[in-house]
Formats: C-alpha cells, structure tokens, sequence
C-alpha cells in the first residue's frame, strides 16, 4: 500500500519506493527522540530483507524504462537544478529537523544545509560534460571511450550528518543517470526520507530515489547481495566498512569506503596562539566532536605547547552548552545514550592509563528539559601518549588529544603514527614548510590554516583504515559511470586473415 506524505501522520514515515512512501512488510518502527531532551521526534518503518530486494527491482526497472537514464544529461541537469531549488526554499525545515533528531546546534545545521543545494547545481552542471576521450590507436583505427551509466547503485549512511552525506552520494549518482537505492542510518532516517518525497515533486521519476529504513545488519547485506546492486558507496564505522566491502568484493561490484578518522593537526609556533585556539575549538568541537575528520589529535610545537593548552582550555570552559534549537548555543548532546557511553568510557580510559585531563571529563550537569540529555563535557587531555587508546581509536564524541612535537620530522612522524588517513590540518605561516609537510602527511584531505571545509568539485576520501574511493568532483561521477572503450576500422579492406600468405614476416 502506498501512501503520500499528506496522508501520514507528522514524522511517522514509511518506506519511499517507487515515488510514494509505502508501509514495511515488517510493521515494526524505529522511534526517533531528540538527544538533548528525549522529546519524540517520529518513527521510521523498520524494513526487512524482502522489502529492500522489492527496493533494488523498483529501481531496475525505472533505470531500464529509460526515463531517466536515456534522458539528456542536460535534461537530467535541469531536475537536478529544480531539486536544489527546492531544497534551498524548505532548508529551515530541514536545519530544525535535523537538528531535533542529531542535537547538532541550529547555527551549525543552518550553516551546514545551506550549503546542500550545491552538490544539485554542480553535478547538474557538470553532468553535460562528461567527455568521452578519443585516444591514438596504432594502424588507421579512430579509438574512443564513452560513459554510461552503472545502473542501480546503493548508498549506505552514516547518521552524524544524515542530509549532507546522503546528498554528496546522490547527487553524483543521479547526474551518472543511475537509479538509487538508499539506506539511512536507523537512528537518522526523517530528512533523507523527506528529501525523497521533495526530489520526487521536484521532478525525479518514479522509482529513481528508493529508500529502505531499517538495521543495517538486516537491509544492508539484502541490498549488497541484489542481483541488479551495481555499485556499493558506504560512509559508516570502519568495522561495517570491512563487513560491506566483503560483500561487494563476493559480487565484484564496486565500492567507495568512506570511514573512520583520527585527524591530526598540526600546529607551528609561528600562527597566532589565538588563531590557532580558534582553530583548534572548530577542528575539534564542531558537531560535539562526531565528524570523521574531527580534529582530535593535536600535535602542538613545543614552544607554545603549555600556552596552547591553558588558552585553548579557557575557550572550551566558555562554550555556550545548551538547546540545541536555541540559536546562542554553541555545543549540543551527543546523537544517543549509546554514543554518550561510549565516549565517557573513552574519557575514563584516558584518565586510567596516565593521560593529563585538563579539562572536563564528565557527563555534562544540564537542568530542565535538558537534564536527561546526552551532554558531553568538551574534554581536553594532554601529554597522551601515542599508545593511548584515545589516540589510537575513534572516540566520535567531543574528546581531544594534546602531544608536544619538537621539529617538523617529529610531528610528522606523531601524526603519521596511525592507521586512518582521513584528514589533517596544518597551521603554520611558512608556505614553504607547510607545503612540505602536508606532501609528507598520510591523508587523503587537508587543509592548511583551516579545517573542516567542504565543496561539491573539491574530492573527498581517506587512505587506509579510512577506506577507498572518493566523493565530490568528476571523480565521483566517473565512480557512478562505466567508461567504454570503442575501436573503429576506419579502412574499406578489411583482411582475410585465414586467406593464407604471412602478414607479418
Ligand atoms: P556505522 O558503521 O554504525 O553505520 C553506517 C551505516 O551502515 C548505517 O546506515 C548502518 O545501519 C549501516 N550498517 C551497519 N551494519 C551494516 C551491515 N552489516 N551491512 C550494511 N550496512 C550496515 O556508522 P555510524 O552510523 O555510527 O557513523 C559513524 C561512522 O561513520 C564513524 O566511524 C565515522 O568516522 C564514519 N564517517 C565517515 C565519513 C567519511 O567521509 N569518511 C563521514 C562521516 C562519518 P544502522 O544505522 O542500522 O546501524
């Protein structure tokens, strides 16, 4: 049975297949409360595995009825431009709401979603120009590539940014003329969810946008294993991302892992100390801490390595921590109980194996309607030591490491100690070092003097642990194409190769 959002109760969102939301074969919900006072915020249909094949056949047979893929990239272009626009115009319903269901503060989602319509105008943009190359062919022959393509492709999220890196995927994935399938982390499915219902009035097929909610432990593994899966793109926890690309490489079908991160930043004596404080806050602060490329370990020259921490232990102490949906605040909750826990026992493991707490530590004390909340102290350790488990794993929550570095070879060999290669920053005023250095950094995106920023053409990806494959720019759409090799006899006389004689002698 299928349903438009007008005759769904407010929140209460179902499946969306085929253009319309459509009731789980399971009848069992996610329900989703807001971290920073438990309010309930909706529910999302729990999917199973028959849910998500009815999901992959959907989109098949939208990708083969042409009317999308057969499309005109220009054609398809435009939508994606209408879909952008029509985002832009709902983006205060989306920023609340997605703020209610994260606990992200509104100024960081307004911030962060106005940005969203341009992966729709960019990849609108450059869809049109996706040039085959003609290449030089030895013995008369014109030898060319074409792109198509790859047909039904499923994009796997993560649930700290669920509109952003949902869009990043889909965006390129429509542009390459696929059709889509979607899998939501369970705790974060509503904005994805509306987006679909909003792509599909602004003009997208029928059965191009698919979204199945549910655990990724039982939708997941349905979606790799679909005999029309064409292409897996994970962004989730390195473990999962072991687990999903296992199962892309049984079906020899391509994968982008984006994963964990540990990202080092490097800070040089000559920034500004309160640059560098500045910097260091939003590196390591934005989001409560859980971005993949969360500034987390600070590897500070040792010259300004005792200023750097007692001013930067000042800033973070002044953090206004409060509603999320109130514009002032500066730092919400944790997502959940569960990510709240993981990142005291993380704090207390700090505090176990000999690391300087210099600053919170706890539980954050909040009164009210907040007083259940999942509030994290920002919490600064110091003189870790690079065996440290909070060096060592992702903690996800708004935990960092500060070690002193002695030269440039020292610093890069703190901050190369790891196995993720995700992101990095390096602060310094001397182009010639900070070129240097960053060529020697193991990471696969990184700024200099700045931290965290993001662009529909800038790619993005990590090395190792972090996993493979990039988003953003042209890379990403030729990760959603196949590219074609033609090769064309341009000559009338065709050999009889079996007419005797030896051509080659
Ligand atoms: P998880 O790995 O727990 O989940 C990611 C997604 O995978 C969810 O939709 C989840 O579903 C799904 N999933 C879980 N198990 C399976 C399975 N067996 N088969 C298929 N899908 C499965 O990550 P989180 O949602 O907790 O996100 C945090 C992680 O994401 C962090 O490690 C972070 O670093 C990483 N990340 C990486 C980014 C990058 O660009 N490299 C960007 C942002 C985050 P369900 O929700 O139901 O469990």
């Amino acid at each position: 049975m299928t349903a438009t959002r007008s005759q769904q109760s407010d929140l209460e969102l179902d499946l969306f297949i085929d253009g319309a939301f459509r009731k789980a074969s399971s009848h069992d919900r996610s329900q989703i409360h807001n971290p920073a006072t438990g309010a309930h915020v909706g529910s999302a249909a729990k999917g199973t595995a028959d849910d998500m094949r009815l999901a992959v056949e959907t989109a098949a047979k939208a990708f083969d009825s042409g009317v999308w893929s057969d499309l005109d990239a220009l054609d398809r272009g435009h939508i994606l431009h209408a879909i952008g626009d029509a985002l832009k115009a709902r983006l205060p319903e989306f920023a609340e709401l997605e703020t209610r269901v994260t606990g992200r503060p509104i100024r960081e989602m307004t911030a962060q979603m106005s940005r969203l319509p341009e992966w729709f105008y960019y990849f609108g943009g450059i869809a049109r120009g996706m040039e085959g190359h003609v290449k030089p062919f030895k013995g008369g022959h014109l030898n060319y590539t074409q792109f198509s393509p790859l047909g039904v492709v499923g994009l796997i999220t993560s649930w700290n940014h669920p509109l952003l890196i949902f869009l990043k995927k889909l965006a390129p994935a429509l542009a390459a003329g696929n059709a889509v399938v979607a899998k939501p982390a369970e705790i974060a499915p509503l904005t994805p969810l509306l987006f679909a219902e909003l792509a599909t009035q602004a003009g997208l097929p029928a059965g191009i946008l698919n979204i199945v909610t549910g655990e990724g432990s039982v939708v997941g593994p349905a979606m790799c294993s679909a005999p029309r899966m064409a292409r897996i793109d994970l962004t989730g926890g390195t473990e999962t991302g072991r687990r999903v690309a296992g199962m892309a490489a049984q079906r020899l079908i391509p994968a982008t892992m984006e994963l964990g991160g540990k990202a080092p930043v490097l800070v040089f004596d000559d920034t500004p100390l309160e640059e560098a404080v500045n910097g260091a806050a939003f590196a390591g602060f934005i989001a409560s801490g859980q971005t993949c490329v969360a500034g987390t370990r600070f590897i500070v020259q040792d010259t300004i390595y005792e200023a750097f921490i007692e001013k930067l232990a000042a800033k973070v102490a002044g953090f206004k921590i409060g509603d999320p949906l109130d514009r002032a605040t500066e730092m919400g909750p944790v997502i959940s109980r569960k990510q709240m826990e993981t990142t005291l026992d993380y704090i207390e493991s700090g505090k176990s194996e000999g690391a300087r707490l210099v600053t919170g530590g706890a539980r954050a004390a909040m009164s009210g309607d907040l007083a259940d909340g999942y509030y994290v102290e920002p919490t600064i350790f110091a003189d870790v030591n690079p065996s440290h488990r909070i060096v060592r794993e992702e903690i996800f929550g708004p935990v960092i490491c500060v070690m002193p570095f002695t030269d440039e070879k020292h610093a890069l060999q703190l901050a190369n100690d790891h196995e993720f290669g995700l992101g990095a920053s390096v602060w310094t005023r001397n182009v010639m070092r900070a070129h240097r250095v960053v060529k020697n950094l193991n990471a696969g995106i990184v700024w200099i003097n700045d931290h965290h920023k993001n662009d529909p053409a800038s790619i993005w990806g990590g090395f190792g642990s972090s996993g493979y494959g990039k988003e953003n720019g042209w890379n990403a759409l030729h990760e959603y194409s196949k590219e074609q090799n033609v090769v064309v006899r341009l000559t009338d006389d065709f050999p009889d190769w079996y007419g005797g004689g030896d051509r080659y002698s």
